[in-house]
């Protein structure tokens, strides 16, 4: 997915922080039994099912809150009584993926755009068990947040072969389970799902477009998920279909092999979209571009665009193995409009959605974002971790490899943009040290390794956040500390092989191993990959053990030898301090109408050990307003150790605390050359910076915007 930089994204959620309340008070269960017959209509079951509840340690007030606040419970009973009811009748359709096929139908109605509604008509045939669930997935791979797709399902029907409506109850918030004893061998399901957003994630449906994202509209049937099916599309009139399944804009029938393609191949329906097709080491690569508004010079830059694609295909196609799609498909939204930008990586397609106008800084950014999403169709859309395919879509996927899935595509975007010539040496060296100084800058590195952000990536991969969190303090970003993982593999491989074998060795050879082998399940070729599995190549690959790196830097919190490392190509990491930095605060803030106010506060830093708090708003700093003048310009003329007192505002109250200044932190960080570099030292360096041609696939077989947001400021 994209590369959102740390700190856009504490900033972001402080800001969905404040849309969610505190969760409401405890309550317990006194008591219930359920004894009713099986032939109750479902909704009047569920209607009995809430009369029976009691409940104590109640502070609210209204009924209707109780069964909200207790949803899960009455879920969890109505989910007995389903499996109570298939049971008896000894055919329980199974959760897990079996050989029962069924034939699936599925069709997207697209009548009234400005509703926001879609509507989804599943017809299943050769129904022979007596209950079939169909579900929403919680989350869809590439964003590790729950998002809970069912929320924005609504009119849930059923009908059999004759039309009858079958009944139905809903055992947990995202599954229908219909009863199908009288079906007449079909079911057909209609529902609609109201989508409104851009995103890589879900999906948007108005008079400008549908861009769907599978995972947010279509239903599965757990344990049919493997099974093929149809997808037939209506657009309305003049609108035209661009995605993974076709390169033709008028198909609006596809096979498609199973649900998990289904979902894995975003579709860009509507009237505007730009399209254009090159091809590359034998494959087609189509470029579609919809932007908001039809912007003046889009024109030029769409060629830009193009070209820079181009080089970026051709640059990293020549050090991976030949992927097995025939065509791929790049997906572009240009929208300065949006909150944020997005991309997310697919099977044989990309969606990007660039906040900003493809007439000036778009470009840069949905370059940079391809070049990392392209690179995701070997690192993890093939080449990918256990648990990440076949998917469960109705809970979290762990994996501690996020830093290899992430981070490591990170360091390729980067080195593909070198190497293809869109980034100069200097270019590619700075956002490197760039990266060194977000991870120096990132109190959480003491405390939270890169396999540790990875797993816990469900908690701040964009989710919403339902209390306050301490992130600031606390994390990581694997993309982060991921991508520097990388340089330095690649470095130390480097070394070690005296320039003959690098990390692009590495990725070849575990796509070999895990993708170009045996399909261990119906999803995809090859296997998943352990963490193991990660140091057991590079050891491979090196001829040298790398277990104590990877204890370290990996799975531990030590800091990065980025001299030790880097020396070996006659480099180093340089740290100043520039003569404007301001003595520092140890605060993240972002302004408000009076002053700034604080989201995050450096523990241990000045402001810490003075008392100030998170959520406090510095109103003044010797009586000189914030809101007219920025904080980093108030602190400058001070000195490291000045007492410097605030106005603060705090629970609507005005008080003044006094704060001794830190020094200044570094604030230029950079990657040079040392001086008196031996030979060995400079073909290194050379090996890697100009490795523009290097390390071809040999004969094996065949993320963006800063946000409208500003990021928060650092003192
Ligand atoms: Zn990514
Ligand atoms: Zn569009």
């Amino acid at each position: 997915m994209e590369l959102l930089s740390f700190s856009a994204m504490f900033r972001e959620l402080a800001r969905v922080q404040s849309n969610f309340r505190k969760p409401p008070a405890h309550c317990t269960v006194k008591e219930f039994q359920v004894s009713m017959p099986n032939c109750v209509n479902p909704r009047e079951r569920e209607s009995m099912l809430q009369d029976r509840y009691s409940f104590t340690n109640v502070s609210q007030s209204a009924p209707s809150r109780f069964l909200r606040h207790f949803s899960p419970l009455l879920l969890a009973l109505l989910s007995c009584l389903v499996l109570a009811l298939a049971a008896s009748a000894g055919q329980l359709t199974t959760p897990q993926d079996g050989p029962n096929r069924l034939e699936l139908s599925y069709t997207l109605e697209m009548e009234r755009p400005s509703t926001h509604l879609l509507q989804v008509e599943i017809s299943v045939a050769k129904v022979e068990v007596p209950v079939l669930r169909f579900a929403m997935p919680v989350w869809a791979p590439g964003r590790y947040a729950i998002y809970d797709f069912a929320k924005n399902v609504q009119e849930f029907t059923v009908v059999g072969a004759n039309g009858q409506a079958l009944p139905w109850v809903q055992p947990d918030k995202q599954t229908w389970a219909v009863n199908t004893s009288d079906c007449g061998g079909t079911v057909k399901v209609l529902y609609k799902v109201f989508a409104n957003d851009l995103t890589g994630s879900f999906s948007q449906f108005d008079t400008s477009h549908g861009a769907i994202n599978g995972a947010s509209v279509f239903m599965y049937l757990p344990g049919n998920k493997p099974d093929p099916l149809t997808l037939t599309i209506h657009p309305p009139h003049g609108w035209k279909i661009v995605s993974g399944f076709s390169m033709s804009p008028s198909q609006t029938t596809f096979q498609v092999p199973n649900y998990d393609v289904l979902i894995d191949t975003p579709l860009e329906i509507g009237p505007d979209c730009w399209v254009k097709d090159f091809e590359e080491d034998g494959k087609t690569f189509r470029v579609a571009v919809h932007s908001y508004p039809d912007q003046d010079g889009d024109a030029d830059n769409r060629s830009a665009l193009v070209e820079g694609l181009k080089k970026i295909v051709h640059s990293e196609m020549a050090m991976m193995p030949a992927p097995d799609f025939n065509h791929y498909t790049f997906l572009f939204h240009f929208d300065p409009g949006l909150p944020m930008g997005d991309g997310m990586e697919h099977l044989n397609s990309t969606d990007i959605i660039v906040h900003g106008k493809l007439s000036d800084s778009g470009l840069s950014q949905a370059l940079e974002t391809a070049a990392h999403e392209f690179f995701h169709l070997w690192n993890v859309k093939r080449l990918r971790p256990t648990g990440l395919g076949p998917f469960d879509y109705s809970r979290e996927a762990y994996t501690r490899s996020l830093w290899f899935v992430e981070g490591i595509t990170t360091y390729y975007s980067y080195v593909n943009l070198l190497r293809s010539g869109i980034w100069s040496q200097q270019e590619f060296l700075d956002r490197l040290a760039g990266e060194v100084r977000a991870l120096r800058e990132a109190p959480g590195r003491r405390l939270m390794s890169a396999e540790s952000s990875s797993f816990h990536a469900w908690f701040f991969d964009r989710s919403p956040q339902m209390q306050e969190t301490n992130f600031a303090n606390t994390t990581i970003s694997y993309y982060n500390k991921g991508a520097l993982l990388g340089t330095l593999l690649d470095l130390k491989i480097r070394s070690a092989t005296r320039g003959e074998k690098s990390l692009d060795d590495v990725m070849r050879l575990m796509y070999r191993k895990f993708y170009s082998s045996p399909a261990a399940s119906y999803y995809l070729r090859g296997r998943g990959y352990t963490e193991k599995d990660i140091l057991d190549a590079v050891n491979q690959v090196s001829g040298t053990g790398f277990t104590p790196f990877f204890q370290q830097y990996v799975a531990g919190t030590v800091p990065l030898p980025y001299n030790e490392v880097l020396a070996k190509a006659g480099l180093a990491v340089l740290v100043a301090t520039s003569s404007q930095a301001p003595p520092s605060l140890g605060v993240l803030v972002e302004p408000v109408d009076t002053g700034v106010r604080i989201f995050a506060v450096q523990p241990g830093g000045a402001a810490d050990r003075a008392g100030l708090s998170r959520d406090d708003v510095l109103i003044s700093v010797d009586d000189q307003s914030l809101a007219t003048e920025s904080l980093a310009d108030r602190l400058s003329i001070y000195t490291a150790g000045a007492k410097v007192p605030f106005e603060v505002e705090r629970h609507e109250n005005r008080l003044f605390i006094t704060v001794q200044l830190d020094p200044p932190r570094p604030d230029e960080y950079s990657i040079t050359e040392l001086p008196g570099a031996t030979d060995e030292q400079v073909k290194i360096r050379q090996g890697w910076l100009n490795a523009s041609q290097q390390g071809p696939a040999q004969s094996s077989p065949a993320e963006a915007a800063a946000g409208r947001f500003r990021n928060p400021t650092s003192f």
